[in-house]
């Protein structure tokens, strides 16, 4: 990282743009890996998609060995297009059109289904291809928790997602499936949004996976599939505990072990990380325009927006470094940190409290890999450039955006 100025690299990539850290891409997936297989061998990651879908990194991911997890038929066709293979996608997501899921079934591509219109799409497939064995998995929706405490995010107390085994329509999609002899249900599926992202909770939704398809699909069970939402690596600034990839790993395949011992074809186990991945592959720079005064409070406006850190905008300061150019003034101050957007509530970062950064300095902000590209909305100027660097290896991975691409003549009308 050294080897270049920051002026250089600004004069390369334009005046803010994001850096992705390839070699923290590999070492994230090893980590992961390492720490599952090493404790149940027959382990797969699927990435999340939508976390991060610069074609690059997914690329670079599936030369690593990792599953592409999709939510769209856009990120399945993302997924073909980088070169993945059809049995090394799985296709999740609440809204599949009957095109989709016949395109992913033709393909051998793994499937998840999320609700009962679907089954209906499967039937109507098995009706169509009455030759052909056909498998899907089946995306479960039940209670977890904290003695009947919500531990989703935002406090929502039953999740919208997946089939329901309460009121009996997991039982329903079934035996619908079971009616066609070329069905076979390969898999069970439990992704939870929880706001602790605790281990207890990935133990729990692997026993509850586990005991689900022993007590219905134990002859044709294939995988299951705990979905994502792991933390990964957390910076020191946030000054929180958080599980380490061993900690998660013990808890889910000492469940898996258990609850498969004997079994002559023990299933797959398939981790869907998204955040744990990527979060802290990427850092967005940035330069600063001009710090100004306004009564006594200090704004340093740079030549970036919330949008391209945190697009959530929680009130969260990421971790941050400043590169100085100016030398020759120095204050420390209180200050916040400003876009280039004309709202109010652009602030990068509150109240941070040290040496004043000044024209012409870079601000480095760390740990913006997770759900920052992709939700980085086409707002007042174009996108900036992506960069990976690779051991002292600079290239453009994502080019700053043009007027020409942002406008697109193919899809506006002038
Ligand atoms: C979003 C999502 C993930 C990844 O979640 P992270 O919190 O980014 O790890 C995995 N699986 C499914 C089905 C998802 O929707």
């Amino acid at each position: 990282m050294d080897h270049y100025t920051t002026a250089q690299l600004a004069q390369q990539f334009g005046s803010s743009f994001y850096l992705l850290d390839v070699n923290k891409l590999r070492s994230n997936y090893q980590k992961i890996n390492n720490a599952f297989s090493s404790r149940y061998e027959k382990f797969v990651i699927g990435y999340s998609y939508k976390t991060n879908y610069l074609p690059f990194l997914c690329k670079e991911l599936d030369q690593l060995g990792a599953y592409a997890e999709v939510v769209s038929r856009l990120e399945y066709d993302l997924a073909l297009k980088i070169g993945v293979k059809p049995a090394k996608i799985i296709f999740n997501g609440p809204v599949k059109s009957y095109e989709d899921i016949e395109f992913a079934l033709e393909n051998g591509s793994i499937i998840n289904i999320d609700s009962l219109y679907e089954i209906d799409y499967v039937k109507t497939y098995c009706l169509k291809k009455q030759d052909k064995p056909i498998k899907v998995g089946l995306r479960v929706n039940f209670d977890i928790g904290n003695n009947g405490r919500s531990v989703l995010q935002e406090g929502y107390e039953v999740s919208r997602f997946g089939i329901c085994v309460t009121n009996g329509n997991f039982q329903y999609a079934i035996d619908q499936l079971n009616k066609f002899e070329n069905v076979q249900i390969a898999g069970l599926h439990g992704h939870f949004s929880t706001s602790g992202r605790k281990v207890e909770t990935y133990h729990e939704i692997t026993k509850k996976l586990c005991e689900l398809a022993k007590e219905n699909i134990a002859d044709s069970v294939e995988y299951i599939d705990i979905g994502g939402g792991i933390y990964g690596e957390i910076p020191a600034s946030f000054n929180m505990q958080a599980p380490s990839f061993d900690d998660y790993a013990d808890a889910v395949c000492s469940v898996m072990n258990a609850e498969f011992t004997g079994y002559e074809k023990k299933p797959y186990l398939i981790l869907e990380p998204g955040i744990s991945m990527v979060a802290n592959t990427f850092r967005f720079v940035s330069k600063v325009i001009e710090t100004k005064k306004v009564q006594d409070k200090y704004f340093v406006l740079i030549d970036g927006s919330v949008h391209n850190i945190k697009p959530t905008m929680h009130k969260l300061n990421l971790p941050m470094k400043i590169v100085r150019q100016s030398n020759d003034e120095k204050k420390i101050a209180a200050y916040n940190i400003v876009g280039y957007t004309c709202m109010e509530k652009d602030y990068l970062a509150h109240d941070v409290l040290g040496d004043l950064p000044f024209r012409d300095d870079y601000i480095f902000f760390e740990n913006v890999g997770a759900y920052t590209i992709v939700f980085n909305p086409p707002f007042i100027k174009e996108r900036p450039c992506i960069a990976a660097f690779d051991g002292d290896d600079y290239f453009i991975v994502r080019k700053k955006e043009s007027i020409n691409e942002f406008f697109n003549e193919d899809i506006y009308v002038f």
